[in-house]
Parts: C-alpha cells; sequence; structure tokens
C-alpha cells in the first residue's frame, strides 16, 4: 500500500461538477488500496475575487486580515471535497493549514514553511479517511496567526506535506496535461515535456511558468520528491520533474523551454554619480525595504559626465515602495531622476544545453529582431537567458523564440482544459 499526495489547483475545482469528478478520481485512488492526501486550492478564481472585495473595503489593508481572508477560499474547497467524497460512501476528513501542522514563519502573504507536524494527518489516515488539506497557507510559529505562502503556494504545501509523510508519489493536478516548453495558452504549438530535472524546472518556474510554485520545485528538490504535473481532466500521463530527468526526449535540445512574466516593472535611475559604493546604497536601501530585485543594468557613464544611469526589474506589486524608497536617498545619492515603467514583459529561453553550445543569444536576438521586437534588457544565467521587452510584444516574441529553437510541434497536442489563465 502506498501513500499517495495529490494536489488539485483551482480550475480543476471551479464548480460542484469539477468538484465531484475530482472526488471520483480521488475515490478511485482510494479504491485501489493506496492512502490518499489530498491538497486543495480555492475554486476557480476565489483568490482573485477575495482580493478584489479586500480592495474595494481598504486601500492598503492589513497583512493579517487579508491572510485571514486568503485562507477562507482553500476552506471552502476542502470541505466540499470532503462531502463530495464521502458521497461516494469512502470516510473523508478536511483540515485547515493550521490543524494540519503547517508551521511557518510570521511573514503574511509569503510564508516560508519551518515545519510540519502532521500527527493529525497520520491519525486520520489510521482510521482509514481520505485526508483533504487546505493548500497555501499555514500557520506561524511565533504569533500563532494563521499565514499564506504566496500566490500559487498549493503546489508547495503538496511537496511538503509529501516529504512529511515519506509519500511515495505527489501528483500535481491542473488545467493542462503537464509541463510545456512554453505556456500553450500563448504558444499553442508548445510541446509537453516527458520529464525534466529539478534544475531546469527551478529555472522555469523562477522565470514565469506558474505552472509549479518556486518553493514547490525548490523543497521537491531538497527532499527527493518526485513530482508528477498532469491534467485533472484527462488520464494523459502528465511531467515527471526528478533528479536526473531521465527519458526526456529532448535530451538532444538546447532549449527546454521558453518563459514569459507580465509582473515585473522596469525603474530607472538617471544620472547617478559613477563613483564606488553608489550601487550599494541604492541596492541595501531597497533590500531593507524588503524589495527582491530582479535583473539591473548599469551603463557606462555618459561622456565626461561622470554620471551613468542605473535600470533594474522589481515585482511590479513592490513598484510603490521602491520609488518611496528611492525617493527617500535622492539627496544622499545625488541621482538626477527616476523613471518607472510598469508596461514591460520578460521572456526567458531555459536549458540546459546552453552550457555546451556557444549562440544561443545570437539565436534569440535574431530570432526577436526578425519579428520586429525591441530588448530593452537582457541578462543570463549559465543555462538561461532573458530579455526585457514591451508588454505588447511579449506573446510575439514568445512565439518567435520558440520556433527559433525548434521547439514547435508538427500537430497541436497542448490542451488547455479549463482556467482563466489570470
Ligand atoms: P492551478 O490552478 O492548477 O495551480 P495554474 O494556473 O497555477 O494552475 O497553472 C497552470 C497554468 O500554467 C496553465 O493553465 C498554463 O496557462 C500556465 N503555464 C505557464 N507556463 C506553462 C508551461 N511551461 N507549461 C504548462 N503550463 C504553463
Ligand atoms: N488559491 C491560491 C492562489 O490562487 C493558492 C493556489 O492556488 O495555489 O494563488
Ligand atoms: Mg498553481
Amino acid at each position: 500500500m502506498a501513500l499517495i499526495v495529490q494536489k488539485y489547483g483551482g480550475s480543476s475545482v471551479a464548480d460542484a461538477d469539477c468538484i465531484k469528478r475530482v472526488a471520483r478520481r480521488v475515490a478511485e485512488t482510494r479504491q485501489g488500496g493506496d492512502d490518499v492526501v489530498v491538497v486543495v486550492s480555492a475554486m476557480g478564481d476565489t483568490t482573485d475575487e477575495l482580493l478584489q472585495l479586500a480592495e474595494g473595503i481598504s486601500e492598503r489593508p492589513g497583512p493579517r486580515e487579508l491572510d485571514m481572508l486568503l485562507t477562507a477560499g482553500e476552506r471552502i474547497s476542502m470541505a466540499l471535497l470532503a462531502m463530495a467524497v464521502e458521497e461516494l460512501g469512502h470516510l473523508a476528513c478536511s483540515f485547515t493549514g493550521s490543524q494540519a501542522g503547517v508551521i511557518t514563519d510570521a511573514a503574511h502573504g509569503r510564508a516560508k514553511i519551518i515545519d510540519v507536524a502532521p500527527g493529525r494527518i497520520r491519525s486520520a489516515l489510521d482510521e482509514g479517511a481520505v485526508v483533504i488539506v487546505a493548500g497555501f497557507q499555514g500557520v506561524s510559529q511565533e504569533t500563532d496567526d494563521v499565514t499564506t505562502l504566496g500566490r500559487g503556494g498549493s503546489d508547495t504545501t503538496a511537496v511538503a506535506l509529501a516529504a512529511a509523510l515519506g509519500a511515495d508519489l505527489c501528483e500535481i493536478y491542473t488545467d493542462v496535461d503537464g509541463v510545456f516548453t512554453a505556456d500553450p495558452r500563448i504558444v499553442p504549438a508548445a510541446r509537453r515535456i516527458p520529464a525534466i530535472s529539478y534544475e531546469e524546472m527551478l529555472e522555469l518556474a523562477a522565470n514565469g511558468a506558474k505552472i509549479l510554485h518556486l518553493r514547490c520545485v525548490e523543497y521537491a528538490r531538497r527532499f527527493s520528491i518526485p513530482l508528477h504535473v498532469r491534467s485533472s481532466f484527462s488520464r494523459n500521463e502528465g511531467t515527471y520533474v526528478t533528479a536526473d530527468a531521465e527519458g526526456n526526449v529532448m535530451e538532444d535540445a538546447i532549449v527546454s523551454g521558453v518563459t514569459h512574466d507580465r509582473s515585473e516593472a522596469k525603474i530607472t535611475i538617471e544620472g547617478v554619480p559613477d563613483k564606488t559604493g553608489e550601487a550599494a546604497a541604492v541596492f541595501t536601501a531597497l533590500a531593507e525595504s524588503g524589495i527582491n530585485i530582479d535583473m539591473i543594468v548599469q551603463n557606462v557613464s555618459a561622456g565626461d559626465t561622470g554620471l551613468t544611469d542605473i535600470s533594474f526589474t522589481l515585482p511590479a506589486a513592490d513598484s510603490a515602495t521602491a520609488l518611496h524608497t528611492l525617493e527617500g536617498i535622492k539627496d544622499r545619492i545625488g541621482f538626477r531622476g527616476l523613471r518607472h515603467d510598469d508596461r514591460i514583459g520578460k521572456l526567458s529561453v531555459v536549458g540546459a544545453g546552453m552550457r555546451s553550445n556557444p549562440g544561443v543569444s545570437a539565436t534569440l536576438f535574431s530570432a526577436l529582431a526578425a519579428a520586429g521586437v525591441n530588448i530593452e534588457m537582457i541578462s543570463t544565467s549559465e543555462i538561461r537567458i532573458s530579455v526585457v521587452v514591451h508588454i505588447h510584444d511579449l506573446e510575439a516574441a514568445a512565439r518567435a523564440a520558440h520556433s527559433a529553437f525548434g521547439l514547435d510541434g508538427d500537430q497541436i497536442e497542448a490542451v488547455v482544459y479549463g482556467g482563466t489563465g489570470r
């Protein structure tokens, strides 16, 4: 008898019929003799709707109350799924993150799991129940308050429970047939990747492929939990995410995937004195405001002005805080001005094969040029190249890059079964 953790995302539990369908799938696994722990997300776009409700009440809702509100979404689906499983004649018991023993730090909205104490889950399993856990939430060890793990965090709940329970398998059920070479919603020619390494999946997730939460992949790698990402709407095999990804049909591909990210903005600090310590002062101030910087570009100083421009990207949601912080140090640093642009998108190509193949940048830049896309910023890692482009060019850029690296499938295999892509 195995222990299987299954996670169902929002579109898989979007309405009563979807919940009943998921219940049948869960019951089938249980009937096969295995123990099942299910992690659920909030129904459909519930989390976005709750956020909108909060915005209608307060411009800047307090983080504690926001987490109280958002965790309600997952509680609704867990209870309804437990009822649906019981309707099928199985014992079922739902738990909030806190009841399930998901212990986090106190950082509301982006809490990190620091421990899992799955005593109640184990007892319920021992009694023969299917256990259903609300994803994306935990309880702070310091404050005893309810916390959330950040958007998409239910994936991480599933892997954390799989690790704590020593599960044999962790299945992530979603609205597409696995991890594709690009988001099938914008690149219809995307192909399913049958197997991918943690390392490449980390790069994809870190650069906008929201199919898996970044911390879920980090967690899975740390605890060697193999993941199977697949659709809850079909019976098709999905994508195995493992350490070595044997059997990856794209082994000879230099690039394994193309990602896009609309969530960032760009800030340019104009006329920064080009002397030692200025960049340190700027980025220390931003770090102290809790802002995560992504790309940074500093130009050589223009002519003999002794002044340079520094541009960087950051989560668009942090723009106001960043601008406020920079205004605060303007006189001390002596820069001239600030420019803010939230009409940008980031495109990345990712592939372990880049290490041993020159010319990847040339191929990407030529493809973008041919598609008439202007590049605003560039950054690279060992297995990734990212560019910032105008938001209007992002989808065309993704399709052009996907074609240029030979990733387009001969036939359309990418089915999007549900969800709104929000
Ligand atoms: P869930 O609610 O099941 O967690 P998400 O919306 O978080 O689902 O993630 C699934 C979505 O991720 C897909 O519908 C797809 O639009 C998007 N996506 C982005 N990049 C990829 C990719 N490389 N492969 C598959 N899906 C992707
Ligand atoms: N419901 C949360 C969200 O929409 C968490 C999740 O779905 O994983 O981000
Ligand atoms: Mg998700």
